[in-house]
């Protein structure tokens, strides 16, 4: 082999069509680290290349007349060296040429490892991402059950629990805003002689009527209408849009029913005051209103209405 070649930065070698080596450079032997001459590729090659490079070279070679930039791996002492291979076929020999590149190995290293550490922060990240959705779920469904313990909880705080009737505090929050739309009607309902009841029939007999009278105030009043227990065993009804005229008629109404019906204890009868709400007037005035009808209605004998005059 001429000098130049011999020493020419390439690894160079010559193989027949069996693949054993005819002729090989100084550069090629030093790159794989051997003295001798070997006899056949194979001899260079590490495990995996050689695989390679049996299944690959040949059909390439014989189809193509060349092969470019196979990149193979060389046995070497101190373990393997990769390199480029370029070859092509010459009057039925195969003549190769190897560049050593341990650079772009080392930055094929560098980009593997690169992509596997994207990949492991990709899968933290997706990790992550799960777990925040589940989180975010659990979050809004607690606050969907948040949201329906807060109506189940408005409901009850505006509710009169033995009546299921609304209560007082409803009355405060939603008459104010009512009285202001126009015409409005309220009446003050009280149980006669209501200890009585207590007293002859027990507490518990008390709470009935208290049941009993609820039912029979919804049962008169017609939407938009509505009663209310205010305390103990008074009553509001209020009627929105109705005037003094009509509210007298549904007052005697509720005065004769109460006076008919066929109670659970004894017989009962209430007194009635009435008052229209009149632009500008407050709650407590137009509840007291009411109360001085009431307060007549006792007092001339129970079991009748009064009218307030504004
Ligand atoms: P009047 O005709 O003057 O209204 O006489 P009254 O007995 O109805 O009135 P009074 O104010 O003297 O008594 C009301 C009674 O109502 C006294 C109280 O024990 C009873 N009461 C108040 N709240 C309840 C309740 O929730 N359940 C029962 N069973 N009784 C109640
Ligand atoms: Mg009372
Ligand atoms: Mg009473």
């Amino acid at each position: 082999m001429d000098r130049q070649l011999d020493l020419a930065p390439v690894g160079y070698l010559v193989m027949d069509q069996y693949l054993s080596i005819t002729e090989i450079n100084k550069m090629m032997m030093n790159l794989v680290g051997i003295e001798n001459v070997p006899l056949h590729i194979h001899e260079l090659l590490t495990v995996s290349s050689r695989i390679y490079f049996q299944t690959y070279f040949i059909p390439t070679i014989i189809t193509h007349g060349a092969v470019s930039e196979m990149v193979l791996k060389l046995k070497n002492p101190s373990g393997s060296v990769p390199v480029l291979m370029n070859a092509k076929k010459s009057k039925g020999f195969f003549e190769c040429a190897f560049m050593q590149m341990p650079i772009r190995s080392e930055y094929e290293n560098e980009l593997l490892n690169a992509k596997r550490d994207a990949e492991r922060i990709s899968q933290a990240t997706e990790e992550a991402n799960q777990k925040l959705i589940l989180l975010l779920n659990e979050v809004e469904s607690k606050q969907a059950e948040l949201s329906v313990l807060n109506s189940r909880l408005k409901k009850l705080a505006v509710t009169d629990v033995l009546t299921n009737l609304k209560n007082r505090r409803y009355l405060e929050e939603f008459l104010p805003p009512l009285m202001k739309n126009g015409t409005l009607s309220i009446m003050l309902i009280d149980i006669d002689f209501f200890k009585k009841i207590n007293d002859t029939f027990g507490h518990y007999a008390g709470d009935v009527i208290l049941q009993e009278l609820a039912h029979v105030l919804e049962s008169l009043i017609d939407d938009p209408g509505f009663a209310i227990r205010i305390g103990g065993e008074e009553f509001v009804v209020v009627l929105p849009g109705i005037g003094q005229y009509v509210v007298e008629v549904i007052a005697e109404k509720i005065r004769r029913a109460v006076e008919v019906t066929d109670w659970s204890y004894g017989q009962i009868t209430v007194s009635i005051g009435v008052a229209e709400s009149t632009p500008g007037m407050t709650l407590s005035s137009l509840l007291k209103m009411a109360d001085g009808a009431l307060y007549n209605s006792k007092t001339e004998g129970r079991n009748r209405i009064t009218i307030a005059i504004p």
